[in-house]
């Protein structure tokens, strides 16, 4: 076999995967990820590899791949990235979200950012040590998903429910949103790796009350009584909550910042990290913002229920909390149920693991800082922690000082640097060298 270059390959390999359409509205009627699932087969097959492409449902296709390790008596190592992407308005957008363009130095397309950028540098760097003949230390299961952005249901969640035994031997795991690049200052930069996720309550409340005319008077409309839970729940203060994850995130970057740390009043360090600042605040506590409302029909009749939706999220360790305290702000005649839940993650920013990803970004960038986060929201990766697999967010890329990444996820003119994509596919290779 004719030896492969990774750092070469990438870029062809983001753009193809961008021009393939896999968008997902989340109801099931998109175009699903076969597509781009056989595309990512026969890319690892042409290397020597056996995937497998399974399918939850018509179209919905994931893809599995393992990698034979030198020493297969050790945990294997998860790689997994999602094929599908969310929806797009192209007339918003400076480039075709599905042209897969470059301009000024980044290839333009939905999932540049989230994440067919990862998906294609797992796949550059896979292709390269194999047509090298270069094993990874141990086991590598690759795992290309389908239904990411709709909660996994017929992606990451459906495999570990029906595929378990594709993950045996599985400890350990590197997926997406983290390992990319935040400037400090010209000589360094931090890379955000994640090491915890938010868990997630979508709610929806109602208020039932006595319906009736709107000129009578009603000590029971539900109205009145949502309005009010509505208004203590969105004005409610939850209080800072200091998580492993974010006191080692807070001491590592003050170290790195030069800021004076008071874990006491962790919002007055986290006020001084600018771009920053909005990301890690929502990590400090628990939240609750109502997003819907929903009541009545005519001006002169009270109806005889009302309800609205609240976006809640928890930090790990403070289900109980959440919950306990939302009931309480609710009051007795407004009910809670679920539209979507789902767990909060975390695990240590310590061990073999965690030196491997700081020392491949450290020897690409000497600049380098690796400070765990915790993402707001989820990934796969609360499907794959079921399985008792520890997990970080690690899709190396280092950008461009004034690039706005965080705020280009599911975001117009999604974009991602060229170099950004050689870099990554180094660091990567560097990592699995170092698993
Ligand atoms: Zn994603």
């Amino acid at each position: 076999m004719a030896t492969l270059n990774g750092e070469d390959e990438v870029v062809g390999l983001c753009r193809d995967l961008i021009r393939i359409d896999s968008t997902n509205a989340g109801d099931n009627s998109g175009p699903g990820e076969r597509a781009a699932a056989e595309y990512v087969a026969e890319k690892l097959a042409e290397v020597g590899l056996e995937p497998q492409i399974l399918e939850s449902d018509r179209g919905r296709a994931n893809v599995i791949a393992r990698i034979a390790g030198e020493d297969s008596s050790r945990d294997a190592l998860l790689l997994h990235g999602h094929l599908d992407v969310v929806p797009f308005n192209a007339a918003d957008w400076a480039h075709h979200p599905l042209s897969g363009e470059i301009a000024d130095g980044c290839v333009w397309g939905r999932g540049a950012v989230d994440m067919k950028d990862m998906d294609a540098m797992i796949l550059a760097v896979v292709r390269q040590r194999l047509s090298e003949g270069r094993r990874p230390p141990r086991d590598v299961v690759l795992a290309f998903t389908a239904d990411e952005e709709a909660g996994g249901h017929y992606g990451a969640q459906w495999l570990i429910e029906q595929h378990k035994d594709l993950f045996d031997g599985c400890s350990e795991a590197i997926g997406e949103v983290g390992g990319f690049s935040v400037s400090v200052d010209e000589a360094r930069r931090l890379y955000l790796i994640e090491a915890a996720e938010k868990g997630i309550a979508w709610m929806r409340l109602t208020a039932t009350g006595r319906a009736g005319h709107g000129s009578m008077l009603n000590a029971e409309n539900a109205v009145t009584e949502l309005a009010e839970a509505v208004g203590r729940i969105g004005r409610y203060e939850w209080p800072v909550r200091m998580t492993q994850t974010v006191r080692t995130f807070l001491e590592e970057t003050s170290r790195a910042l030069e800021l004076e740390l008071d874990l006491d009043d962790a919002e007055k360090t986290v006020a001084k990290l600018g771009p920053l600042a909005r990301m890690i605040g929502a990590t400090l506590r628990n939240t609750t913002n109502p997003t819907m409302l929903e009541a009545g029909y005519k001006a002169n009749v009270i109806p005889q229920a009302a309800t609205a939706h609240v976006d809640g999220r928890f930090l790990p360790g403070y289900e109980d909390e959440f919950f306990q305290t939302v009931d309480e702000l609710l009051g007795p005649n407004v009910t809670r149920e679920f539209i979507y839940h789902d767990i909060a993650i975390e695990t240590d920013f310590d061990g073999p693991l965690v030196r491997a990803m700081a020392d491949a970004l450290l020897a690409e960038d000497p600049g380098a800082l690796a400070v765990p986060y915790t993402l707001s929201g989820g990934t796969d990766l609360k499907a794959f922690s079921q399985m008792g697999i520890r997990g970080f967010g690690f899709a190396p890329l280092k950008l461009p000082a004034d690039l706005d990444f965080s705020g280009m996820f599911h975001g117009v003119d999604e974009r991602v640097p060229v170099d950004s994509l050689r870099f990554g596919v180094r660091v990567l290779d560097r990592f699995l060298d170092g698993c």
